[in-house]
């Protein structure tokens, strides 16, 4: 049975005493729930990686990482290596983030390498993908999501790809409040399974934990994860608070 995921993007948000209080909070309010067959992943910036790490040693989450650089070490200044996010046993990184390709011009190219870099650590990615609302106003959604999956991921694999988690994240719904509805979500994550299952097998493609991200709050995320293919979420604004992160966590 395929693994039930809630991670929380906190983008560049907190400053280390805030991050800290908020870890603590989701840390205690964790230790009360049962998670049957679910994960739940904290991405705080990289600068609380290792306090996030210290704290879920002994707690009931994971920690991701926001992004990596696809080399072990070297000359990138500012760039964080896989290596270094392993040595602090982190599980978890996202890759592909709207936002990553659009400030940072991120190719499919470059994530494919930092996909197997990380791979090579034994990371799991967060692999984001999702269209623009141009795109899904002139039906072409379907198409964008199928060639960022097929140029980052479909290069893989069947026993690496296994490892990977996919984000569906309509990049209209990511921040603005207007989270797609539970048939536009359901429609897309059958439809990723299905590209799934042709590039490798069916087992593999219901295997795949697929997420859903995009204004998803205390308040829609039932709805969103009743859809059989909606396995989960990955969160942002609503990620900031203990209260209705758990809320989230909850409606898995
Ligand atoms: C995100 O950035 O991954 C995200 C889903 O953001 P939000 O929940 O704030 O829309």
């Amino acid at each position: 049975m395929r693994k039930k995921i809630v991670a929380g993007n906190w983008k560049m948000n907190k400053v280390f005493s805030e991050a800290e209080t908020l870890i603590t909070e989701i840390a205690d309010a964790l230790d009360e729930v049962e998670l049957i067959n679910t994960e739940v992943v904290l991405c705080p910036p990289a600068l609380y990686l290792e306090m996030a790490t210290d704290v879920a040693y002994e707690s009931n989450f994971k920690v991701g990482a926001q992004n990596v650089y696809p080399a072990d070490s070297g000359a990138f200044t500012g760039e964080i290596s896989p290596l270094m996010l392993k040595a602090l046993n982190v599980s978890y990184c996202i890759i592909g983030h709207s936002e990553r390709r659009k400030y940072f011009k991120e190719s499919h190219d470059f994530l494919l390498q930092k996909i197997d870099a990380l791979l090579k650590h034994d990371i799991r990615p967060i692999f984001c993908c999702g269209e623009l609302l141009p795109e899904r106003e002139s039906n072409q959604h379907f198409a964008v999501v199928k060639k960022q999956v097929e140029e980052s991921l479909f290069h893989l694999g069947v026993d690496a790809f296994s490892k990977v988690v996919v984000a569906y994240e309509p990049v209209w719904a990511i921040g603005t409040g207007v989270n797609a509805s539970k048939e536009q979500a359901q429609e897309m994550h059958a439809y990723i399974r299905q590209l799934i299952a042709g590039k490798y097998d069916v087992e593999t493609a219901e295997n795949t934990t697929i997420l859903y991200g995009g204004s998803c709050n205390g308040k829609n995320a039932l709805e969103l994860f009743s859809q059989p293919d909606v396995d989960g979420g990955l969160i942002g604004g609503a990620s900031l608070k203990a209260e209705e992160f758990m809320q989230i966590v909850s409606s898995l």
